[in-house]
């Protein structure tokens, strides 16, 4: 273990754990660990059951409960709710057979839960699959320890301004990569499409990003990325924080964000770039709806993060253009030389529902 670890965990479980998890896999038997989205609309649950052999397709895994009233999901006199399997990754932590199943929430009629927002999702896509929409995530996020204290800040004051962290190399500026690189691999193992990674603007603070997906996928894998980044920090004893601006930040320090880059089969041909400019029209007018569905909290979230400084454009307010940052979407440099690629929505916040913000998009640029 590394000297990520505050406290000394387990200090001597270490060889312990690698005897067990490096025994020979069971020749038929899988563990799956269901996962889902709790009431919070943000945070992650999970747990295993064992199947004697693993199941060939998604449709083959049974739908499981859990305790509602445990993750804000039900009340305690009527707390059972319904995990509903929906995609499989094999599984990185424990290899063999294993997997990571990501599940949907339903109340206990069947229907989706409030936090549930895959299921409308999953029926935008399907009305727009031959205009084949494929997605980008770049997902931002900070390291801290358990009393969300950044990785690599003194305890007292405050690290060098910013500026020499964003892709910086060295141990006076890049403070987590054991937890970057161990995720990236876990997310290859995984079938995850981890497209790549980098150190952000802010000390501790890192980006990957996951695509292209087309359509529902995109959402699927964010969120068991997003599974697989917590469970990787658990290891090192640090932990995730998605929120868009965390406290301690809030002076002269870069938010956290998840740009959503888009594109239609129309976008990506030949003077795609003309659809891409029209597309402009859709956006500009869902800007308050969308703006209220790209944070978990109503869009309160990003009212501390789009404040017009630090990359960002302000969140009362559509705007868009090439190769500037501090707008609502942004057109790439190389996408308006080539006249065709893709645009990238910036006004997602780190901790955004992917399933809302893809479905969104889709609304406001084809179903409008
Ligand atoms: P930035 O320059 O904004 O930091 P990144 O390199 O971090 O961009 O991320 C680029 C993202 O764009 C990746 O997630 C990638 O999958 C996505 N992307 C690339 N081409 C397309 C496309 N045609 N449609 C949608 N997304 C795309
Ligand atoms: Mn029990
Ligand atoms: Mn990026
Ligand atoms: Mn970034
Ligand atoms: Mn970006």
């Amino acid at each position: 273990m590394s000297h990520l670890n505050y406290e000394t965990r387990l200090p001597l479980g270490q060889a312990t754990i690698d005897h067990f998890m490096g025994l020979p896999a069971h020749p038929s038997k899988c563990q799956a660990t269901y996962v889902w989205i709790d009431g919070t609309g943000e945070q992650l649950r999970a747990k295993t059951r064992t199947f004697d052999v693993k199941p060939k397709y998604v449709s083959e895994y049974p739908v499981w409960n859990y305790d509602g009233s445990s993750t804000g999901q039900a009340e305690g006199d009527n707390s059972d709710r319904y995990l509903r399997p929906v995609a499989v990754f094999p599984d990185p932590f424990s290899g063999g057979h294993n997997v990571l199943v990501m599940c949907d929430t339903l109340d206990n009629e069947m229907k989706p839960t409030v936090t549930n927002h895959r299921q409308v999702c999953a029926a935008i896509m399907k009305q727009v699959a031959d205009q084949h929409p494929w997605f980008g995530m770049e997902q931002e996020y900070l390291i801290v320890d358990r009393d969300e204290h950044p990785l690599g800040w003194p305890k007292h004051g405050y690290p060098a301004p910013q500026g020499k962290y964003y892709c910086g190399v060295g141990a006076d500026r890049a403070f987590g990569r054991e937890v970057v690189e161990t995720h990236y691999r876990a997310c290859l193992h995984a079938g995850i499409n981890i497209f790549g990674a980098n150190a952000e603007v802010t000390p501790g603070q890192w980006e990957y990003q996951i695509g292209t997906c087309e359509g529902i996928d995109m959402g699927d894998q964010l969120w068991i990325s997003r599974y697989i980044l917590h469970r990787v920090a658990e290891m090192f004893g640090v932990c995730i924080s998605l929120d868009p601006k965390p406290k301690v930040t809030m002076g002269d320090w870069n938010g956290a964000g998840c740009h959503t880059n888009f594109s239609t089969s129309e976008m990506r041909k030949p003077n795609g770039l003309t659809a891409i400019f029209e597309a402009m029209k859709g956006l500009e007018k869902t800007h308050l709806e969308a703006m209220k569905v790209y944070d978990p909290n109503g869009g309160q979230d990003n009212l501390r993060r789009l404040t017009g400084r630090h990359e960002t454009s302000q969140a009362d307010k559509f705007s868009w253009g090439v190769a500037n940052r501090a707008c609502s979407i942004r057109i790439p440099r190389q996408v308006a030389d080539e006249a065709k690629g893709y645009l990238e929505d910036r006004r997602p916040s780190s901790n955004c529902d992917p399933y809302l913000v893809t479905a969104m998009i889709v609304k406001s640029v084809l179903l409008n």
